[in-house]
């Protein structure tokens, strides 16, 4: 008698986190389990940022409600980091500061869309395009990278996937699963497509920018035309190491950010008051702590590549950014260890977990039932011991 909405039952509840609560139940019971599930830096918040959340607690200002969008200081030091790094001619008026990108992200959907409107996604996806989608009644349509490119989508499919109801196409580059990085030529032809279709707008992820190793970094904003027809989507969690302060925000259109605020204003209000200070902190001060994590990162990248080239069986792209692999462990479903059967991504990862003792994430979850996803956001001794368990498991399916 009694039933959770439509909307609510046609959503399924995070993988990531819900792999990372098998995992962390697996080492509540004593078991020593490598958790490369997570999204999530292995790093502290610098500290001048913790300062800085510090200063604003004892200054004893910052305890009201802040403006629904945030304060003004923090939006126009994201409108002049984008100006200056990224070349887009953000204002203030232009940014809506949430709680993570992922609220940045629900904002915007709930804002646009309409039933029986098309959202293009670029697949492999972020686990949470598709069900924000769905949440707010509109239809996914996904359109599918091969390992072979990458894992990345072409301008020429997402011209075949285009349709009158098509409202808007969202990606992130550097990506999460997969962490390829467009192209500064990829970005100009996808533009060039969007730019044929006046309705169609471009919700670009870009939450991973600093953590890319290609030395080209390009907002697709910035491109000529693009301004008006892309919602930039960006958080403090990933280069910051910021995860749990919880700030995200858009830059967008003035209509779009207006949109985002009214949902925003109804449902949460502004983000933590003491959270946006730190992250004033972090956009305005010195990057040398994030270049330093990424330093790391890429060093880890480096390493698990040449580990998981070293297992047979497994085949994976060469990522550019972001901190995860997202092999295609397809050449395993099939086969036994003599007492069970591995027939897909989730008996995989069961199987990872339960003989490995290595936690990682189903692929049918980010749209690629071939492949798992494994974040390297983990110290270098868990890599190396997480990638030997692994290697020994798999040697025993035949
Ligand atoms: N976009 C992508 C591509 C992500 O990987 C994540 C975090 N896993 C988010 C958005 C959400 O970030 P936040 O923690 O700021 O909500």
């Amino acid at each position: 008698m009694h039933r959770l909405s439509n909307r609510i039952e046609a959503i399924e509840e995070s993988a990531t986190l819900a792999m990372a609560a098998k995992a962390r139940e697996f080492k509540s019971r004593g078991i020593d389990v490598v958790n490369l599930s997570l999204g999530e830096p292995d790093f502290k918040t610098p500290q001048h940022i913790c300062d800085a959340a510090k200063k604003a607690i004892d200054e004893g200002r910052y305890f009201t409600y802040p403006p629904v969008a945030g304060y003004q200081d923090l939006r126009e030091a994201i409108a002049v980091k984008y100006q200056k790094e990224n070349g887009v001619p953000y204002k203030a008026e232009n940014i809506v500061v949430s709680n993570g990108a992922k609220q940045s992200i629900a904002n915007v959907m709930l804002a646009l869309l309409n039933p029986g409107d098309e959202v293009i996604i670029f697949s492999p996806y972020w686990v949470s395009y598709d069900a924000l989608v769905r949440l707010a009644e509109a239809t996914p349509v996904l359109v599918k990278g091969t390992l072979e490119n990458d894992f990345k989508v072409t301008a020429a499919q997402v011209e075949k996937a285009l349709t009158s109801k098509t409202k808007a196409i969202i990606f992130s580059s550097p990506c999460n699963p997969t962490g390829s990085v467009f192209s500064k030529k990829e970005l100009q032809d996808i533009a060039a497509v969007v730019l044929k279709h006046p309705s169609v707008l471009v919700i670009s992820d870009e939450i991973y920018e600093h953590i890319n190793f290609t030395g080209e970094r390009l907002s697709i904003a910035s491109l000529p035309g693009m301004f008006d027809r892309t919602i930039t989507v960006n958080g403090f969690a990933k280069g910051f190491a910021m995860t749990g302060w919880r700030v995200g925000y858009i830059a967008a259109p003035k209509w779009i950010a207006d949109g985002s605020n009214k949902v925003q204003g109804q449902i949460t209000s502004a983000n933590c008051s003491i959270s946006q200070r730190g992250a004033l902190a972090a956009i305005t001060g010195d990057l040398a702590p994030t270049e330093k994590m990424v330093k790391e990162y890429h060093h880890r990248r480096d390493l698990v590549y040449n580990l998981l080239k070293d297992i047979p069986g497994i085949k994976s792209n060469y990522p550019q950014g972001a901190f995860y692999f997202f092999p295609d462990v397809s050449s395993f479903y099939g086969k036994s260890d003599g007492t069970r059967t591995i027939k897909n991504g989730d008996d995989f990862c069961m199987y990872m977990l339960e003989v490995a003792n290595v936690s990682l994430v189903p692929g049918g979850a980010f749209g690629e039932e071939a492949c798992v996803r494994l974040s390297y956001a983990a110290s270098e001794k868990d890599l190396l011991e997480a990638m030997k368990r692994m290697k020994e498991s798999l040697s025993k399916l035949k």
